[in-house]
């Protein structure tokens, strides 16, 4: 018998083999969510030109200098600057021009007073008159409400890095750079292939013997949360004519990676292998892991191929463990396992290999308590239908007392 092989380690080896896959350019509002694939540069300043932060009147803050209330300093205002005007001409000692938040700052002003420090009463907003004088109610510092130019960006900035994800901020920094179009790494397109006589479709009658297909919609789902776009094939009967035509079709749709589930186990009708092995290189690993012993890994036809276990939760947890991050990589995108230490509400068992033991999680005024979701079998969808966590259990270990604490993978956000 091949000896267990630990999980890490295979972790490890899958990582080694995964390549990011080249980068396709889309349009910017496609880009969300999107991992950016070089890093971008602002070719111009941001904001573009000096502007004013404050609907109020841009002076020489010099001629502020000593203005109060009980003694205010009156400008004539001979400018009115609405914001997309470009005004031209120069502002001179004894001088305001009325200017709108946005809008460019005029030559020689240097700084702008809000009007609500000025005796201007702008009650009719824009359509307010332009009186021929201000009155400052105080004195102003040099540059005060003035954002300036290639204060936020400066032109030649590197305004993100590759590898970043694309996110509403970052959406907003390419438009306001002026980049209508992103590279981006090209999202990995995957096969989900399911087989067993068994096996029927969502839309299918169940007829006695048999059950749904629940892997490739899980698998899909999985994969759409990892970046990827799933694309689930017909379900593969129990012959060896029928799983060649299927993966022969897998290859037909140019993936970057192929998955599929059951017929990997020893008790399994052994025509997945054999198709295996006559179309790929695979090696047919036994992991140190509970769920989800046999997985099937290697390429087929150049690609690279993850045979997962049949039961459902054997197929989501290896999915977690070693097909997500490896699919993270091949898309390109920073991979970091959520996980948070909790204290177990009662006792759990094991086998000593790796456990992935589906856990509820609840605080209130300690430590993070983790509760088992009930029946651990691997056939029991339920237990991740409840589940907030993968608790870890190390291998070694068989029984984990009331109160231990333990590593959890975090599956979704507790709403505590
Ligand atoms: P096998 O690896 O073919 O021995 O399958 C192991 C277990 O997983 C059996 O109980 C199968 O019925 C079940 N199973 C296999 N494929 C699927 C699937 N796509 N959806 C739900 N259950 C499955
Ligand atoms: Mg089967």
């Amino acid at each position: 018998m091949q000896p267990l092989l630990n999980v890490d380690t295979a972790l490890a080896d899958i990582l080694a083999d995964m390549k990011t896959l080249p980068a396709e350019a889309v349009s910017l509002p496609e880009a969300h969510n999107r991992v950016i694939a070089e890093d971008i540069v602002s070719p111009i300043d941001l904001p573009p030109f000096d502007n004013s932060a404050m609907d109020g009147y841009a002076v020489l803050f010099e001629d502020s200098v000593g203005a109060s209330p009980s003694n205010p300093v009156s400008l004539s205002v001979s400018m009115d600057i609405m914001a997309g005007s470009a005004p031209d001409g120069q502002l001179q000692t004894g001088q305001a021009a009325r200017i709108m938040t946005g809008a460019p700052i005029p030559a020689g002003a240097t700084a702008v007073i809000p009007v609500e420090d000025s005796d201007d009463d702008w009650s009719k907003g824009e359509d307010s008159p332009l009186p021929a004088e201000v009155r400052l109610y105080r004195s102003l510092a040099p540059g005060e409400n003035i954002r300036s130019a290639g204060e936020n960006v400066a032109a030649g900035a590197t305004v993100m890095a590759a590898g970043a994800i694309i996110g509403p901020a970052e959406i907003g920094m390419l438009a306001g750079i002026g980049c209508p179009r992103v590279d981006v790494i090209r999202r990995p397109k995957v096969a989900i292939l399911s087989s067993g006589d068994e096996l029927v479709d969502i839309y299918d009658e169940l007829t006695p013997g048999k059950i749904r297909d629940t892997n490739g919609y899980t698998l899909a789902s999985l994969i759409r949360g990892a970046g990827g776009i799933p694309i689930r094939l017909p379900i593969a009967k129990d012959t060896l004519d029928s799983i060649r035509a299927l993966y022969r079709r897998a290859l037909e749709i140019n993936p970057d990676l192929l998955i599929s589930t059951a017929g990997v186990s020893v008790g399994a009708a052994d025509l997945v292998k054999t198709v295996m092995n006559e179309l790929g290189d695979i090696d047919f690993w036994r992991i140190n892991m509970r769920p989800g012993k046999p997985l099937a890994y290697g390429t087929i036809s150049g690609l690279p191929f993850f045979g997962l276990p049949g039961n459902p939760v054997s197929t989501m947890v290896t999915f977690e463990v070693l097909v997500k991050p490896a699919l993270a990589k091949i898309a390109g995108r920073p991979f970091k396992r959520e996980t948070v230490k909790a204290t177990t509400a009662g006792p759990l068992r094991s086998d000593g290999r790796r456990s992935y033991n589906r856990v509820t999680l609840s605080q209130e005024n300690g430590p993070i308590m983790a509760q088992t979701t009930g029946i651990q079998s691997s056939g029991a969808l339920m237990s991740m239908v409840k589940a907030d966590g993968l608790a870890i259990i190390p291998e070694g270990m068989t029984e984990v007392p009331t109160g231990s604490e333990l590593n959890v993978i975090l599956l979704r956000r507790p709403d505590w």
